[in-house]
């Protein structure tokens, strides 16, 4: 969230007085723009650094159909086409540059913890892994940016489907958990990498043909066995600490969502 209030104050402030004072105030440190992740500098193809992978996170979700925006830290021409796709469904110019315009957008969809404005850390570590991201395979802090990566993803589905809420009602397992409720043995639910979703407003078969435009490369819905209630998603592809093999994997029937789509 922008700290617009601060910032317009100290304008305001800095109006207000005589010349010399204004230069003491403008030259003071500039208060951070974002409380959670401010960038310092405009993205374009060729860049790299951990700012393009900041940004590579947030606009993962416009990974458009079937595809994956790679989380390395190097601007190519994947994540160009992903920031003209965010640009684009936000109303902004889209030319696949990062700049002041789509930083502002990603700062009003993120709260103070970076998670995006319509899910939370704690939707995402649900009665199956209330011990605070631990207990599976990786670290507590490994699975818990998992489960950071898996939201923005989340925030894309939600924005192209009207922007109506949609409900996670399983997201980390613990190990112990998952067994309990008889998750698949090496579930990506375990890696903090998976989702299952529901909705009032849309069908699950919108959620599970929608799902496939941002960069969830696993799907199952309806039709296929124990999925009927709910759109489980994941990130099978990029997740490289599993013995699953990382390509896609969908498969939702009765919603025309197979593995060839
Ligand atoms: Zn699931």
């Amino acid at each position: 969230m922008r700290m617009n209030t601060l910032t317009r104050a100290i304008v305001a402030f800095a109006l207000a007085l005589p010349g010399a004072a204004i230069a003491t105030v403008v030259a003071a440190p500039a208060a951070q723009a974002d409380g959670c992740y401010t960038w310092q500098r405009t993205l374009s193809q060729g860049r790299s650094g951990d700012d393009v992978r900041q940004l590579q996170i947030r606009v993962a979700g416009w990974a458009g159909a079937g595809g994956i925006v790679r989380v390395d830290g190097r601007f190519g021409p994947e994540t160009a086409a992903a920031v003209r796709r965010f640009q684009s469904a936000y109303g902004l110019r889209s030319d696949g540059v990062a700049g002041r315009q789509t930083f502002d957008k990603i700062y009003q969809l993120q709260d103070n913890d970076c998670t995006p404005a319509h899910f939370s850390y704690r939707e995402m570590d649900d009665n199956c892994g209330r011990s605070g991201w631990s207990g599976g395979p990786l670290s507590a802090d490994r699975t818990r940016e998992n489960a950071l990566r898996t939201m923005w993803k989340l925030e894309a589905l939600r924005h192209s489907l009207g922007d109506r809420p949609l409900y996670v009602t399983s997201g980390f397992r613990s190990s112990d958990c998952n067994r309990r409720v008889g998750g698949a043995s090496d579930s990506q639910h375990l890696y903090g990498n998976a989702a299952d979703l529901t909705s009032r407003d849309r069908s699950l078969c919108q959620v599970a043909r929608a799902a496939r435009n941002h960069g969830f490369s696993g799907i199952y819905g309806p039709g296929y066995p124990d999925h009927d209630s709910h759109v489980h998603v994941d990130s099978r592809r990029e997740n490289n600490d599993d013995r699953t093999a990382n390509r896609t994997s969908w498969s939702a029937p009765d919603c025309g969502v197979g593995a060839g789509d």
